[in-house]
């Protein structure tokens, strides 16, 4: 090689070594130090002219001495690392021909912070108590640390190397919407019994470097058993406390609404104003109480939503209807702006009932100099969207944002004097979102607020159970009355035989039992808390026994237990402290259908319905009333009815497709059916109609229609069952 070229060669080669940070050094064919740039002397602690010229060992770390050797003689890149003065250095040797021998270079780094903060990362991870495992880019378990060992019951030496994903090793389902890298965080609360009871948070995050590149995955355990079963015990001591403090709250209040109402004699105005305070006071606790609970059950999963084709408007009607005594009284109004074609929501009827009964009485509430509250319902994106305005003190933008959390309330010397708690509007958002909708708020201090909500299109998938109507007049008959607190039973007892009932009490199981087989009553109202919970046992005994079996059970309670009630086979629930006019009807529908032939009126014509449902009830009749098809069905899958008027031409399920599921079926193809329609007949359908009773064009004369009836379902008895067997 020329000697000037050589010469501009290493100045290339110099210029490199002297602008790199980390140490490098040359080494000859003949094993001395041919060039070492300024960090490597630095490094080693030794000058360039001690080493330069000098034989290996001259860099005086026997480590390197040995490894120059290694990569020489196996002319392979040798690795390695040495410690010194309490720095941790590793270096890379890569042989190189030089002519026909070899020579070596040598780079070296300082690992020391690098080591140190790997170090500090991995302390971080063995001792932090959340269990922590990792995984690399191909699902590798690639570190798992002692707090998951502990949780998952498995040493890492049985988990690292293991392709598989977090929900795997706790034997669930791997997420279906893929893997984490796709989906990005997952998470999800597991309950483990293995290696022993816990409720552990799971979480697995996706680790990407700067350049999106997916470098693997983190999952993290945390265990919150003891948070849960706080929140449990928390939840539980809430549900007693309102136990017991509803027990005799019932007394209290139901005994003030009979002497209000003159059940004992006349009442004068002072009394009737004490004790007008006194209601209104109890009815406040009820409130209270109520919310309490319903936090509770919300928070606790365990509230029971009934979700149904809901008529959004007759639900504000009823709402506005709560409140016309207190808003007549204050000369002010509610005006309600729905358009006519509004289409059915999706909602547990009773839960938004209570949602616009909270919006209303705070619209009233929060405008204590007066105006109007306007209810408007309008459909919006797709969903339907109820906005209650009023004109009263409105809300700053920072408390709007807190309004919805539990407890909050405005803080001013008005909303002190107000009143309440905090909790209607954390309820009604929790309830709306249960139910698949939102909440908000709109308002300015001073010129009044819109509380609105949002809720789903009703869909062919709900359907309405149309409820049992007793005829109307005195009804009779013997009700057993199941409860263990004595003036709780007295009461129940008082509200049903002024109705014309007449009352056995039981306080406990085994007296129910015995009376039950004994009296043959025709309902019995039974609070399922009797002999601290016996009553769940013996609701299910009742309804095991063939010669109790089909007297209808009304649970009466206080625990919120309807989901597991209605499961044991209660006909009906109702929570305490008892509304007076509801446990009658509920008793009256359930004695009417006993006594009374039951009829099923389906048209989606409403006065219709109505003047056939007045009439029948009039009569004697029980009355189910149904706008569709499916909802005639989910009638008689309730309760078998003794006959079935249907219109032909219906929303959702017609005329047609009923009378042929009915007819098809063996259990129900006995029912009559009269059919009534104003319309042409369906020529292609026609012969479907052959199947029904009778048929009867619109417009009918009712008095003619109701004989009618009447007519047939004499006919069709006695023994309805057994007629026409085998036939059709
Ligand atoms: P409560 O009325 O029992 O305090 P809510 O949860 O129903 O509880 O309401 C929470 C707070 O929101 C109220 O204390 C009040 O400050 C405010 N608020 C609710 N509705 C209105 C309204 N229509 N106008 C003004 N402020 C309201």
């Amino acid at each position: 090689m020329p000697a000037d070229k050589d010469r501009r060669c290493f100045s290339h080669i110099r210029a490199f070594m002297a602008g790199t940070r980390e140490g490098m050094i040359a080494i000859s064919p003949d094993r001395t130090v041919r060039m070492l740039n300024e960090p490597a002397a630095g490094m080693l602690e030794v000058t360039r002219n001690e080493c330069v010229g000098s034989p290996a060992e001259a860099l005086g770390v026997p480590e390197l001495t040995q490894s120059v050797e290694t990569a020489l003689a196996e002319k392979e890149i040798v690795k390695g690392s040495f410690e010194r003065r309490n720095r941790c250095y590793s270096f890379t040797i890569t042989p190189y021909e030089d002519a026909d021998a070899t020579g070596a270079v040598l780079s070296l780094r300082d690992d020391t912070e690098i080591l140190a903060a790997r170090k500090r990362s991995e302390a971080i991870l063995l001792s932090t108590s959340d269990g922590i495992l990792v995984f690399d880019a191909d699902d590798r378990v690639t570190f798992v640390n002692p707090a998951a060992e502990t949780l998952l019951g498995k040493g890492a030496e049985e988990l690292v190397g293991l392709v598989t994903d977090i929900w795997t090793i706790f034997g669930l389902a791997t997420d279906p919407e893929g893997r984490v890298q796709e989906t990005g965080t997952q998470a999800r609360e597991v309950r483990m019994e293995e290696p022993e009871h816990r409720i552990v948070d799971v979480r697995v995050d996706p680790v990407f470097d700067d350049r999106q590149t997916y470098l693997g995955s983190v999952s993290t355990i945390r265990d919150v058993t003891v948070e849960r079963e706080a929140m449990q015990m928390k939840n539980e001591f809430v549900s007693t406390v309102s136990h017991e403090l509803r027990t005799p709250l019932t007394s209290i209040k139901g005994y003030i609404d009979l002497i209000l109402d003159g059940e004992a004699g006349e009442v004068n105005e002072i009394q009737h104003e004490f004790l007008s305070i006194v209601k209104e006071n109890s009815d406040r606790l009820v409130e209270l109480i109520n919310d309490m609970l319903d936090i509770s059950r919300i928070e606790s999963g365990r509230i029971v939503l009934k979700v149904q084709p809901l008529d959004v408007a007759e639900r504000i009607a009823g709402a506005v209807n709560t409140f016309k005594a207190v808003t007549d009284q204050q000369g002010r109004a509610i005006h309600v702006e729905i358009p006519g074609d509004l289409p059915k929501a999706a909602g547990d009827p009773d839960r938004v009932g209570q949602v616009l009964i909270n919006f209303i009485s705070n619209a009233i509430k929060y405008s204590p100099q007066g105006g109007d509250v306007f209810v408007r319902a309008e459909l919006a994106d797709d969903r339907v969207r109820v906005g209650i305005s009023d004109e009263g003190i409105g809300i700053s933008p920072e408390d709007q944002a807190r309004l919805f959390t539990k407890f909050y309330r405005v803080d001013s010397s008005l909303t002190r004097e107000i009143g309440g708690t905090g909790l209607g509007l954390s309820i009604c958002k929790s309830i709306i979102e249960l139910l698949g909708g939102e909440v908000g708020v709109e308002s300015e201090p001073g010129s009044g607020s819109t509380f609105w909500f949002t809720l789903p299109l009703a869909s062919d998938r709900h359907v309405r159970t149309p409820s049992l109507e007793g005829p109307l007049g005195s009804p009779g008959g013997r009700i057993l009355v199941v409860d263990d607190n004595s003036d709780v039973a007295n009461l129940i007892a008082t509200y049903l035989s002024r109705r014309g009932y007449e009352v056995v009490k039981a306080f406990n199981a085994s007296e129910a039992r015995e009376l039950a087989l004994e009296l043959e009553p025709r309902v019995i109202t039974l609070d399922v808390m009797v002999d601290e919970g016996a009553g769940f046992g013996l609701l299910e005994e009742l309804k095991a026994d063939p010669r109790t079996r089909d007297i209808p059970v009304v649970v009466l309670s206080i625990i919120c237990d309807q989901g597991r009630s209605e499961r044991s086979g209660c006909t009906d629930y109702l929570e305490k402290p008892i509304d007076k006019n509801r446990l009658i009807s509920v008793i009256d529908g359930l004695v009417g259908s006993i006594a009374s032939p039951v009829v099923l009126v389906t048209d989606d014509d409403r006065s219709i319905v109505e003047l056939l449902t007045r009439t029948l009830k009039q009569r004697g009749y029980a009355v189910m009333a149904a706008y569709d098809g499916k909802e005639a069905m989910a009638a008689v899958a309730r309760k078998r009815p003794d006959a079935i008027l249907l219109d032909i031409r219906m929303p959702v399920m017609d005329g047609y497709e009923v009378l042929e599921a009915l007819k098809t079926n063996p259990e129900t193809r006995d029912i009559p059916v009269v059919i009534m329609s104003a319309y042409q007949i369906d020529r292609d359908r026609a012969s479907v109609l052959d199947l029904a009773t009778q048929l009867i064009g619109k417009p009918f004369d009712v008095e003619e229609f109701v004989a009618h009836i009447e007519e047939v379902i004499s006919e069709s008895e006695p023994a309805p069952a057994s007629v026409g067997e085998g036939e059709s």
